[in-house]
């Protein structure tokens, strides 16, 4: 994720807000992860599915052709829970406006090179996640697009 540019909190609470985001985020990945291994799949972490695309994935089965991008709430401009900080709402509002956007590019680029990918909430149960992983792994459910 590029974080270059995103402007220093302009308050603690939004510090605290955008701190307690990323832990949140990074708990449900290491959730995900450990029950994905534990039912004996193995995969490769942060790296590009493909070498052709500049995009990096959080969970890859390569052999599968599975990408998987576990998406926090507040960076990825989740439906349910996104809300702008009150201070530079019109910046961060862009912001998660061009996430979302290069979020669907790469979505759409992925598929189009053959790969099956699974985008998971940060808020979602770690258990459905991984069972659909999985599912997808193995190639069930997997639809041959
Ligand atoms: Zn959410």
């Amino acid at each position: 994720m590029q974080v270059t540019k995103v402007p220093r909190a302009s308050d603690a609470a939004t510090q605290a807000r955008m701190n307690s985001q990323l832990r949140q985020n990074t708990k449900c990945e290491l959730l995900v992860r450990r029950l994905l291994h534990r039912e004996g799949l193995r995969y490769r972490i942060d790296c590009r599915p493909d070498v052709t695309l500049n995009r990096r994935a959080d969970i890859v089965f390569t052999k599968a052709r599975v990408a998987v991008f576990i998406d926090g709430c507040f960076w990825h401009r989740c439906p349910i829970h996104w809300r702008p900080p009150k201070r530079n709402a019109g910046w961060w509002t862009n912001k998660a406006d061009s996430v979302a956007r290069r979020d669907a590019e790469t979505t759409a680029s992925l598929n189009a090179a053959g790969w099956h990918v699974i985008r998971v909430w940060e808020h979602e149960d770690p258990g459905t996640a991984a069972r659909a992983i999985s599912l997808a792994v193995r190639g069930w459910g997997c639809a041959q697009r």
